[in-house]
This record gives C-alpha cells, sequence and structure tokens, in this order.
C-alpha cells in the first residue's frame, strides 16, 4: 500500500525506500527497507527477525508526526506487543489501516483503540460468524484446569504457538503456575521484548540439550515449526496442546497428533470486527488479509459500504514462516 502523498508504503513486500510498520510479524515487516517507522515496542522486535542495523525511527501511540503534508499516527491494535493502527490525515481526510488487530483485551498487549475516519481498511483473518472468542479469564481458566490435569499424571504441558505474539499472551495466560521453558526463538524475541523495557513474564531457555528431568511435568512452549523435531520429541510425556483461532472449528484433538486445542487468537473475532468497523464511523471499508470475499459481503448486507483489497498479508496464526529461527 503507497500512500501518493506522503511517498512513504505501509507494510511493504518490495525494497523500498520509506516503510511504515504495522507490526512485527513476517507477512507484515519485511527486509530490505532503506528506512523504517514503526511503534516504539516494535523497535527491538525488528532489529531481532530483520537485523541490527537496520534504520529505524519508532513513534509511540497518540503521537501525530507529519511526513510530505500526511499526519501520520499509530494507535494500538491490540493484536501483538508493539502493533499499532496506522492513521493518515490529509486535507481534512483520514485513512486508517488497520493492520492485523484484536479488540478482546489480554492479559499482555496495549488494549485496541477504535479510530474515526473516512475510510478503514480492515485485516479478515476470523471474518465468519462462527469464530466467536471466550473471555481471556475463561480461557485462563482452561489452561489452568488442562496444566492441572497434566501434572496429576505427570506430563509436561506444551504449548504450540507462534513466538511473536502468540508466545508471550502463553506466557500471561500460563504466568505464576510453574516454571515456563521456551524455545530459543521465543528466548530471543522475549529478550529483545524485554530490552525496550516492556514488562513481560519470566521464561528459562529450553536449550537443545536439554535435561528431561529439569522439564518433566513442567510448562514449554515452541513455535509450531517444531512440531516435528528431534528436540520436541525428546520432551519427556509430553502432553501437546494447539493454541490457534483456528482451533474453535478444527478437529482439535486430531490436528497434527495434538492433545488438545485452544481457540486462542491475536486476531478480532467476528464480534470484534464489527463492532471496530461500526466505531471507526467509515464510508468505506477496504476488507484484506483472510475472508475478504465473504467479510466484504456481510457489510455490505449490513449498508456498510465495502470492497475487497487484495494483498499478500496471510495469516500466522499456524503455517508461518518461523523455520528460519526455529530449527534448534
Ligand atoms: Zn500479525
Ligand atoms: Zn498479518
Amino acid at each position: 500500500m503507497y500512500c501518493q502523498q506522503g511517498k512513504f508504503y505501509l507494510d511493504p513486500w518490495s525494497k523500498v525506500d520509506h516503510a511504515i510498520i504495522s507490526h512485527g510479524h513476517a507477512d507484515h515487516a519485511r527486509w530490505g527497507m532503506k528506512h523504517y517507522l514503526c511503534h516504539t515496542d516494535s523497535k527491538a522486535i525488528l532489529k531481532q527477525r530483520l537485523g541490527k542495523d537496520l534504520s529505524i525511527e519508532t513513534m509511540p501511540y497518540n503521537k501525530p508526526r507529519t511526513i510530505n503534508g500526511v499526519a501520520v499516527s499509530f494507535h494500538p491494535a491490540g493484536h501483538v506487543i508493539g502493533s499499532a493502527q496506522i492513521r493518515l490525515e490529509y486535507k481534512g481526510r483520514v485513512e486508517v489501516f488497520s493492520g492485523d488487530y484484536k479488540t478482546q483485551p489480554d492479559f499482555i498487549t496495549t488494549p485496541f483503540e477504535p479510530v474515526k475516519c473516512h475510510s478503514f481498511i480492515t485485516e479478515s483473518t476470523f471474518g465468519l460468524p462462527i469464530y466467536r472468542w471466550k473471555s481471556e479469564d475463561a480461557i485462563q481458566k482452561e489452561l489452568h484446569n488442562w496444566i492441572g490435569y497434566n501434572q496429576s499424571q505427570n506430563r509436561t504441558s506444551v504449548f504450540v504457538g507462534y513466538s511473536l505474539g502468540k508466545a508471550q499472551r502463553i506466557m500471561s495466560l500460563i504466568d505464576g503456575v510453574d516454571e515456563v521453558f521456551v524455545h530459543r526463538s521465543i528466548h530471543n524475541l522475549n529478550e529483545a521484548i524485554a530490552s525496550s523495557g516492556y514488562k513481560i513474564p519470566k521464561t528459562q531457555l529450553l536449550t537443545a540439550d536439554f535435561n528431561k528431568k529439569d522439564v518433566e511435568g513442567k510448562l514449554i512452549i515452541v513455535p509450531p515449526a517444531m512440531l516435528d523435531s528431534r528436540m520436541f520429541k525428546r520432551i519427556p510425556n509430553a502432553a501437546t496442546a494447539i493454541c490457534s483461532g483456528w482451533m474453535q472449528i478444527r478437529g482439535n484433538r486430531r490436528w497434527r497428533a495434538a492433545d488438545a486445542g485452544f481457540a486462542v487468537s491475536d486476531h478480532a473475532d467476528w464480534d470484534g470486527l464489527i463492532s471496530a468497523i461500526k466505531a471507526t464511523e467509515a464510508e468505506e471499508v477496504y476488507v484484506t488479509h483472510g475472508s475478504q470475499a465473504t467479510f466484504s459481503r456481510y457489510l455490505n448486507e449490513m449498508s456498510i459500504e465495502a470492497y475487497e483489497l487484495k494483498t499478500e498479508y496471510g495469516e500466522e496464526e499456524l503455517a508461518n514462516s518461523e523455520t528460519k529461527t526455529a530449527d534448534a
């Protein structure tokens, strides 16, 4: 997405001079831009994922900066740490690019704030009425019950979720239950996030040659790419839980031979998408990133003028590009 007046791109895939980045996931923050502009809490994440030498400027939430006459500001998207909606204002016209967002508050991410605008570009990963998330407290209770049962059977509770976002969310949900071990890709991100002053729960590194006795009956978080690894197979008495919004519909027990599935998503559910879109009071809505065809039809039926916008953004819920950092 290109802003002609501002001469910058939003979450570009090709190498450009000026990129404004909504958040650190691989389908939004890519390598090769001359200059990056992202939220303050995303800086360490981008450096950790894309390289230490990036030229990055940052902005906090709700503090506009003028770029070639366009007022640019970030607003909390509630998706992952540092995630921002990008608001652009030029000659009185306001457009907002949501990036990925989640309206439901959790225990770790800065909560979503709706932004009024003329035109809103929304994601639609879970833009079908079947997707409705439980409250964070209810999810927490479910996870704790599952962990408690595993511990009574001397089993190790292994949570599977991608390194940026889901892992920290799971950490916040299981904080204080027992010792938590994390895979190196998660550990490195945690260190980056903590180094920028963001408070996250304490975890320990699951080293490649971990001692089975140390982790038996404890809690472990690994990224999806680890599922078939030798390291994964060494975990003693593992009970595996996939944490993803898709778990709401997939036969969770059978998915990649997991023992459990929890619908823990970093994206808005159906009600979240609708309420966020209504709150923008936008005259036109562009739908991208997921169920854009179905969801834009739904919006039009609700008398919200909506159009499909095809982009390359994909789901980082499970199938993702984390294999690079997840081979240990
Ligand atoms: Zn994302
Ligand atoms: Zn995305």
